[in-house]
């Protein structure tokens, strides 16, 4: 931090580097976009300000992929068809170590800084958590210094926002590329032709056979760089994103018969690949154009794998020697059949060395046991849009059924439900089948999910090759998560055990005995109550609800999905408000409701159930019978700027998902990191959670995986839990009654039918009275602050498992076989006065 007592002479090194940020800002503002104070919009600005930081990282960039090139480390590549990035401009700072320096910089000038960072359109190229853990493992892996990159797609609209109108969700475009993105770099060179359709042909090459994919229709993948510094040592890593361009053929067809506007129009077309993020989570949408997205992808980075690879070796038998590739989910399996297309055609390796290269090579992480999730493409997709894949997938599938059968001799039943191939109605290839015949490791993400994939979705594959299986719990960067999100909780960590914490999440283990501490705890409630305060001044501003910040803040957010249980949560509040009517001087701790979350746009029961949720806040927050008690609040547009600002105010987390359902959550690890008690079920990385905090500590309530999976072998029949609580009754009767919604009496009634009719799949009705219960002890408790915050203090302080530099350090061990890679400080290259003080790099490196 710039020291006040130092005069402002030129042999003051921080004040030189304060004046050339100064210098840096302004050129940018002038010379990159043409502006001047007068002319600059506030974009203007805050693109200037971006400019003048990716400058800083820009040095640590190249000198860490030179690093690279030379040391010739083994690399991870970490396929994902979502980042959920958030906002770049505070977090590379704050990573830079330059946050106090810009912060000055910007001020005087005469800007506000917070109101520059807002401006910021954030990369939301993803829907929920699957996307946000492939942002947090990047800065992990930069943090570690590891040496890594994210590959993905460069979506030009990502995750569309979600306004509220009269209750319902209204999807607007995300066009957030509209004010360019000062963090990318394009790079021209770096441009692969992706192939489509087409057709195989075999041709002989010194009397061997070799397959030929021809006539295809290519559609150029373009790459863009987005450096990914790590926090506190000077590696910076690359994500890139692919963009899709047509390719500079015409198609001759078109061309010859005159016609020139068709010819273009066609290629138009294929830039149609990489526009649009696919909007659902946790589900899959079997569309040609997500298809093609997935292939896209998968071709483009083998491409630039491989072509890394050569730059400094010739035999491609020693790939997995280099090259670690880890498979977020299935979506980028097609890598799988697309590198041995490339061993065995291109690169003319036999099926057994190529075999050997590619399982060694892959990696799978499963991210749900949801049926309508998992992955199936229909057999007639590949043979139009990927014909030689298809060979090479039954090539595969014939080998590894091959080996099944003399494994499990006679077992034809066990032959089915192996195939790669699903044989009902319409044939599909089954990608999770696929992905873990074609990898070495197979991961869930926290304890529980690994062993159901184990015992029953991948049971049969688990027989065959234990090996493979192993867990790897989920984690959150505590970087963007406790210091960028909770500047005065870091602060007061900080000043009592030190910023240890930063780059060793199990540090906040010394908290522990400050929670017996009454002047800690005190400090504690302080910085609690300033962060509600900021998020009840958002409240205020975009939903014009005045909430209490003495209130119980009880929030869940995160996707709408049934299994996630937000209708749960509903109930317990319309139970309140009927105990509250019916005894209107009933003493309860008052509560303010807060959901946030997207549903997918043709998700009609999720839909549904945010329609519900602004219903009964419409009713709940005007009846003066409950006010100042209770208040429900729907905060439209939850995103990771959004979640930022939630976290850091909640006192009560909502983990209610169905157990067995959620394989992992992170929301459930940011809150409690925040200082939020979890009420939840043993689901997920909740049970790793309350192994962390202590069984004491943490609300748990509702049935178990293997009660669940008990109560329907059984035959689950909700209405008897029904007609057996009536205050459960009362709340269904009044939702499906109109109670909530007086102007259209059945618009609810969907919902109930879900519950009572349709067999109530996610059991609500099962776990709605200990979890009503459970609710019960949570206000008991609030009522006594100190025992509160006491509590609050130990879940933090058990928060160091669930880092995700944890996550990747046993990732690196366990799966990739990779070391760390420590960058030195090197001299500044240029300075921005021109003066070159380190000699340019001889060839262009590893870039
Ligand atoms: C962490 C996070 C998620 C995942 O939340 P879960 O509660 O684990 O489902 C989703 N969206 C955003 C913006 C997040 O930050």
């Amino acid at each position: 931090m710039h020291d006040d007592s130092l005069p402002p002479t030129i042999d003051n090194p921080e004040l030189d580097s304060l004046m050339l940020t100064i210098k840096s800002f302004l050129e940018h503002l002038e010379y990159t976009l043409g502006k001047d104070k007068y002319s600059a919009s506030r974009y203007d600005i805050y693109n200037a300000l971006a400019y003048a930081v990716r400058d800083r990282m820009v040095e640590r960039w190249l000198d860490t992929q030179q690093h690279y090139y030379n040391s010739d480390h083994k690399r991870v590549y970490y396929l994902s068809m979502e980042f959920l990035m958030g906002r770049s401009l505070e977090n590379s700072l704050i990573n830079l170590g330059l946050l106090d320096e810009f912060k000055e910089a910007v001020s005087s000038l005469g800007y506000d800084f917070d109101e520059l960072v807002e401006d910021e359109q954030e990369a939301g190229l993803g829907n929920g958590g699957l996307g946000r853990l492939a942002a947090c493992f990047l800065d992990s892996m930069a943090t570690m210094a590891i040496p890594a990159y994210g590959y993905g797609i460069r979506y030009e609209y990502g995750i569309f926002r979600q306004k509220i109108t009269d209750g319902t969700q209204v999807e607007i475009p995300d066009n957030w590329l509209r004010y360019r993105n000062p963090w990318e770099l394009d790079r021209q060179e770096h441009l692969h032709p992706v192939k489509f359709n087409g057709r195989v042909v075999t041709v002989h090459i010194d009397g061997k056979p070799r397959h030929e994919w021809v006539d295809t229709e290519d559609v150029m993948a373009m790459a863009y760089d987005t450096p990914i510094p790590g926090y506190g040592n000077n590696t910076v890593n690359t994500m890139r994103l692919w963009c899709a361009k047509s390719s500079r053929e015409f198609d001759l067809k078109f061309f010859n018969e005159g016609n020139y506007i068709r010819a273009v129009e066609k290629k138009m077309l294929t830039e149609n690949i990489s526009k649009v993020l696919y909007p659902a989570d946790n589900v899959i949408e079997g569309k040609e154009l997500r298809f093609k997205q997935e292939y896209f992808l998968a071709s483009a980075t083998v491409h630039d794998v491989i072509y890394r690879f050569k730059k400094m070796h010739k035999d491609l038998r020693l790939l997995p020697d280099k090259v670690a590739i880890q498979l977020n989910d299935t979506h980028p399996a097609l890598a799988i059949p697309e590198l041995m297309r490339v061993l065995l055609d291109l690169e003319g390796l036999s099926w057994d060395d190529a075999w050997n290269v590619t399982t060694r090579v892959f990696a799978y992480t499963n991210h749900t046991i949801l049926p309508e999730a998992l992955e199936q493409w229909p057999v007639w997709f590949f043979e139009q849009i990927l014909p030689r894949h298809l060979m090479i997938i039954y090539e595969i599938n014939d080998r590894f059924l091959d080996e099944v059968r003399r494994r499990f001799p006679g077992d034809n039943g066990r032959l089915a439900r192996m195939s790669l191939v699903e044989e009902h109605w319409e044939r599909k290839i089954r990608m999770a089948h696929l992905a873990i015949v074609g990898s070495h490791s197979v991961n869930g993400v926290a304890a529980l999910h690994s062993e159901i994939l184990k015992n029953d979705l991948f049971r049969d594959f688990y027989e065959m090759y234990p090996e493979r299986f192993n867990n790897k719990t989920n984690g959150i960067t505590q970087r963007r998560w406790l210091k960028k999100g909770n500047p005065p909780l870091s602060a007061l960590i900080d000043d009592r055990i030190g910023p240890g914490w930063v780059t060793d999440l199990y540090e906040l283990e010394k908290l522990r005995p400050l929670a017996e501490d009454a002047e800690f705890r005190a400090d504690w409630q302080k910085v609690k109550r300033e962060n509600k305060e900021r998020l009840a001044a958002y409240i205020l501003k975009h939903n014009c609800i005045q909430v209490d910040v003495d209130s119980l803040f009880d929030c869940q957010v995160k996707r709408i999905h049934e299994y996630k249980r937000q209708l749960l949560n509903v109930l317990h509040i319309i139970t309140l408000y009927n105990r509250l009517k019916a005894d209107p001087s009933l003493d309860i701790v008052p509560r303010t409701f807060i959901f946030g979350g997207k549903a997918a746009p043709a998700y009609f029961i999720a839909k549904l159930v945010i329609r519900l949720i602004n219903a009964v806040g419409d009713v709940v927050n005007r009846d003066p019978d409950v006010a100042g008690r209770l208040k429900v609040v729907f905060l439209a547009n939850y995103s990771v700027s959004l979640a930022e600002m939630i976290f850091p105010a909640a006192d009560l987390s909502e983990q209610i998902s169905t157990a067995g359902t959620e394989a992992s959550g992170t929301g459930n690890m940011k809150f409690a990191l925040n200082g939020a008690l979890t009420i939840g079920t043993l689901d997920g990385a909740n049970i790793e959670i309350m192994e962390e905090v202590g069984r004491e500590n943490i609300f748990i309530f509702g049935l178990t995986a293997e009660e669940v999976t008990e109560l329907k072998r059984k035959g689950y029949n909700p209405r008897e839990y029904y007609n057996r609580n009536p205050e459960l009754q009362k709340v269904l009767d009044m939702v499906s009654g109109g109670f909530f919604s007086p102007y259209d009496a059945n618009l609810f009634k969907p919902i109930v039918d879900s519950l009572l009719n349709q067999g109530d799949h996610y059991l609500l009705l099962a776990d709605y009275a200990s979890y009503i219960a459970s609710q019960e002890e949570v206000s008991q408790l609030y009522r006594d602050q100190d025992e509160w915050s006491r509590r609050a203090i130990l879940n933090a302080a058990g928060m160091g498992k669930f880092s995700s530099d944890r996550t990747i350090a046993e990732y690196a061990r366990d799966i990739w076989g990779v070391d760390t890679v420590e960058i030195s400080a090197q001299a500044q290259h240029c300075l921005h006065d021109g003066v070159c003080l380190v000699e340019h790099r001889k060839d262009e490196g590893g870039s």
